[in-house]
């Protein structure tokens, strides 16, 4: 049987380029004992991954150069060895940028596309998801009443984490990159208040005039001008959880760092960065709260849906553009 698959041609310098990336058809061979075939229905590009395209160590290992790239997917068995699935089972497994994929029994999860569609598996209810849940209770640690002020906020996991935060009683205050997310986040997501970055002449003064008791939780999508402008609005005892700096993703010199880091010693701030597979402890937690909160109609979402592998590597690139509005998902 044949497939389709992308593969990283050559490590980017600055924004990846659809040059960087190729589309190939290779031959699958049949599943091994405990192997099962999945078709994949949808799969998720993130920002994260521009961090394993290039040839040094981080968290995660690099993607090689010439082999597929993968990541989060979701999708229907087709053939199973393993006893635990069955054709037409919806499962979600790491098999992404492939029409097809092969992973031992094992390493895929079964989903029920009853709860919420499929996709969902990619975002409210998947790793973004539970990204937002440990980011902000576990790191950021806010109490009822206090402010909190997330980044990127209309994205996959800014725009759950002004959510949740809104559910434990705080204040919130999101920054995005259009108008048409920031009368979503004001209008349908509830946060207190929602300022377009773009159009801002000075993050500070956004900050002054939305966030008038300071801020408590901020939590950091973007980096940067970003993160600078949120400790000088720190109250003292403050927590920063540094979940990401998408802003210097692609940089090729070093970026500046924050000019008044030195905050941090006066107010007592708690600067912590995290990466969600390390609390998989909480997974079960995340589940529970999340489907009882979408199950009440608490958290709402966006998605923006690319269809095709072959688009694959243009909605990657898009996330550095703010073309998603949402979590950006790839149908196949
Ligand atoms: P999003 O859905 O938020 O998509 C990325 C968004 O970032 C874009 O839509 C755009 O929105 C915004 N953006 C892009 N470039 C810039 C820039 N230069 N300055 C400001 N904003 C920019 O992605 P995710 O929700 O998947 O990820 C959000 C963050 O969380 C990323 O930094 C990611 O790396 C991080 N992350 C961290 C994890 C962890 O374990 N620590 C796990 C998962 C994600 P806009 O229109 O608003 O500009």
């Amino acid at each position: 049987m044949q497939s389709r698959e992308i593969r990283l041609k050559s490590y980017p310098e600055g924004l990846p380029t659809p040059d960087d990336f190729e589309l190939a058809t290779v031959e699958l061979p049949d599943p091994a004992d405990g192997e099962v075939l999945v078709r994949n229905h949808y799969m998720s590009v993130d920002p994260y991954m521009r961090g394993r395209m290039r040839d040094s160590k981080s968290y995660a290992p690099p993607f090689a150069l010439g082999a597929p790239l993968n990541g989060h997917s979701v999708g229907e068995v087709v053939t199973s060895t393993d006893p635990d699935f069955k054709p037409g089972d919806a499962v979600a497994g790491f098999g992404g940028w492939r029409d097809h994929c092969i992973a031992s029994g094992a390493d895929l999860v079964r989903v029920d596309p009853t709860l919420a569609p499929l996709q969902t598996y990619l975002g409210t209810l998947g790793m973004p998801g539970m990204t937002a849940y440990v980011g902000l209770l576990d790191i950021g640690r806010p109490e009822k009443g206090q402010t909190v002020f997330v980044s990127a906020a209309s994205g996959a996991v800014g725009s759950i984490v002004g959510q949740i935060a809104k559910i434990k009683g705080c204040r919130v205050v999101g920054s995005a990159g259009s108008d048409e997310k920031i009368a979503w986040l004001e209008g349908e997501a509830g946060f207190d208040a929602a300022f377009n970055y773009k159009r801002a002449d000075h993050l500070n003064a956004e900050l002054t005039r939305h966030c008038p008791d300071g801020i408590d939780v901020y939590f950091d999508n973007v980096g940067g001008a970003h993160l600078e402008a949120a400790i000088t609005h720190m109250n003292h005892h403050g927590r920063i959880a540094l979940c990401g700096m998408i802003g210097q993703y692609n940089a090729t010199q070093p970026a500046p760092g924050p000019n008044n880091l030195m905050l941090a010693v006066g107010k007592r701030l708690a600067l912590q960065g995290f990466i969600v597979s390390d609390h998989q402890e909480r997974r079960e937690a995340f589940f529970a709260d999340m489907g009882a909160w979408i199950g009440a109609k608490k958290i709402k979402w966006r998605e923006t849906v690319v269809q095709g592998l072959e688009n694959a590597p243009g909605a990657f690139i898009g996330l550095f553009h703010g073309e998603n509005f949402g979590k950006m998902i790839v149908e196949l």
